[in-house]
This record gives structure tokens, sequence and C-alpha cells, in this order.
């Protein structure tokens, strides 16, 4: 299966919820743990950027039985993601000392995930539930003590709350709006690249809304910050979460007021106008020189595939 049938237009990864979030169930702890012990439920184990999966005649296999991923020596701690067709799904962590001991295993992969989607070895539909496990493993990781006054928070509400002991804090997983956008001037779109992108490879422009600020605001600004364009007309594609960690990913399009470029070198190697012709040949990898665009895995190829395909400036 290539990218583009994976993740055909207006379908970019984890957008796709295969989960009942079934949120009535996470005060009930008594059920949750009644859950976990059934045999027919599962959990994504995951370590850092990467999933542990079981290595099958079949391919990889990421939903892992909650007595399989114990004995991978994954944390005991769950959080629960949800309800598949009645069954819990959990998300577990795993350190780095037990994911080390799993490289030498021949029936088990701890693989980088992104890689893995790309490449298509995790079905589509199953990778928003890996992202939750994902941003959610990681959260509790980096936030098991109270951001008010310093004491070890324990975890509630199956994993969708932490509580301080000492002064009753409540701590909730956040999510971090990017906004990403495709800027059009007429038959041109502006693209820039990063230092770390493959050779050849243009993206839209993001970055984080900041406090306070609208996603035009936002829009506006980090396109002239990016590139010294000014632009209008911002206006809402979709949205793409985005775990690394915990993004949600604002997709937008906005129109051009000004057309010379200065890029901001500290953000960006390069900024330019493309044509819709060379952007097409940038998204089917096809471009005479090499050049590509984003991956079908990330929103930035739906922004500018739609463009390319006639749809909003
Ligand atoms: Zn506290």
């Amino acid at each position: 299966m290539s990218a583009f049938d994976s993740f055909p237009l207006g379908q970019p990864a984890f957008v796709t919820n295969i989960l009942d979030r079934a949120a009535h169930l996470r005060g009930n702890d008594e059920k949750l743990l009644a859950l976990e012990s059934q045999p027919n439920s599962r959990a994504y184990v995951v370590h850092r950027d990467s999933l542990v999966v079981k290595r099958e005649a079949g391919g990889a296999r990421a939903l892992l039985a909650i007595d399989e991923a114990l004995k991978f020596g994954a944390n005991p701690g769950t959080i629960f993601l949800g309800l598949r067709d009645g069954a819990a799904v959990f998300g577990m962590g795993i350190s780095a000392t037990a994911a080390e001991k799993l490289l030498t295993r021949e029936d088990v992969a701890v693989t980088e995930l992104r890689g893995m989607a790309m490449q298509g070895l995790v079905p589509p539909d199953q990778l928003s539930a890996i992202a939750m496990a994902k941003s959610m493993v990681s959260w509790h990781q980096r936030h098991g003590f109270c951001a008010n006054c310093g004491t070890r928070t324990a975890m509630k509400e199956g994993g969708w709350k932490r509580e301080c002991p000492n002064c009753k804090a409540e701590h909730f997983p956040r999510t971090d709006p990017v906004v990403i956008m495709l800027v059009t001037s007429g038959e041109k779109c502006l693209l820039g690249r990063q230092k770390h992108f493959p050779p050849g490879m243009y993206s839209c422009l993001a970055g984080f809304v900041e406090a306070a600020e609208t996603i035009e605001d936002a829009v506006r600004r980090e396109i002239f910050e990016e590139s010294g364009i000014r632009c209008t007309d911002v206006s809402y594609y979709m949205t793409q979460p985005w775990p690394y960690p915990s993004s949600l990913m604002i997709g937008c399009a906005a129109r051009a007021t000004s057309e010379d470029i200065v890029v901001d070198r500290s953000e960006l190697e390069d900024a330019r106008w493309f044509d819709r012709d060379e952007a097409r040949l940038m998204i089917t990898r096809k471009h005479p020189d090499g050049l590509a665009g984003p991956h079908p895995f990330a929103i930035a190829h739906h922004l500018l595939g739609r463009w390319v395909h006639g749809g909003a400036t």
C-alpha cells in the first residue's frame, strides 16, 4: 500500500480514531481494574517516540494483551484510552532499561512510530489511538510533581488527571496548539525548508499559538516572522493531532498581500514561491530537480494537495 493510499487527501495520520473514549468510565476505579484483567483487554506500549510491537508472520502487531505487555517489561500503571468493540484499550509506558532488553528479542521490536506509519507498517486507523497513548504516557512521565507546591502527584481518572495530595491542585494533560498554513498569492504558494529537512524538501510554515492569541493572528504573525510576507483572509481547513509530544496542528490557508520574501535564517534555511504545477510535481515526488513536498502522513501535504487540486486559496 502506498503512502497516498494510506493517507488519501484530507486524511493525514492520527485523525481517524477507532476508540470510543468512554469518558464515563474514567472515574470508576473498580470498573477500570476489572477491565484491565479482562482477557480481551489490550494495550499500546510506547517508549519515547517508539512503539513496542510483536513481530508475527502477518506483520507487526501493535495491540498487545495486558499480560504480554507486562511480560515485555511495560510499567504496570495503565492509562484508559477507551473501548474498541466493547474491549478496553490502555496505554502503557516502559522504562529505557526494559525497552533496551527487548532489542535482543527476535519476536519483539521497539520501533520509531513515524517511520513505521510512513511505511504503512501500522494500520492507519490505529494511529490516532497510538497517538493518545504516546501523548498521555509522555505527559505522565514529565508531570509527576505538582507545579503548584512540588509534591509528587497521583494518577486519577484512568490517567486523565493528576492530583496533588498536599495542596489538592488538579493537573490535566496538555495539548499545545500549533498553526500550520499554506499562504498563496494567485497561482503561487509559499513554502519553506528547515535545516533538518531531507534534501530538497519544502513544506508549509508553522508555529505555536501564543498566550491570548487568536488562530488568525498566530497565522499572520508566524508568516511575517519567518518570511516577511504579510497575509490576510485566514481560513480554517482541518486539524491533526501531532503526538510530538502533544500538539494539535491547526491547518489554515491565507492570502498574501506582499511578495518580497525576507527569510528568518534562525527558523528557516530557505523560503520561496512555487507555482501550482511545480507544487503538484513536488507532492507527487516527480519534480525534475528532485524537490519534494511533505509526506501524506502530515497535514502540510493535505493543505498543499487541496490547493494543487484547485481548493481554497
Ligand atoms: Zn500541590
